[in-house]
């Protein structure tokens, strides 16, 4: 009699436990995927930093490019113009 009362009870305290291991499991597997993301716009911002320098407008066609090679005067790669700074 005591062996059947207790076994309920025993199944409910596993299902909490299982269930309480699986929301920290995901508690965890969040902290580490978010962690990350929190800090990385910061180093993703750095890294696609550009000197506007290097962006060039096309005169001729209005093409936006990036050239880094020439200061004053670049060759638009879509309609071959040049283009001064
Ligand atoms: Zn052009």
């Amino acid at each position: 009699m005591a062996v059947s009362e207790d076994r309920p009870f025993c199944k409910k305290m596993i299902n909490i436990d299982f269930s309480l291991a699986i929301s920290g499991y995901i508690l965890i597997t969040l902290l580490i995927v978010f962690l990350p993301w929190f800090f990385s716009p910061k180093n993703k911002d750095r890294e696609l930093s550009l000197d506007p320098h290097f962006i060039w407008h096309c005169s001729i066609c209005t093409y936006t490019y990036i050239n880094t090679k020439q200061d004053n005067i670049s060759v638009c790669p879509r309609c071959g113009s040049y283009n001064k700074r």
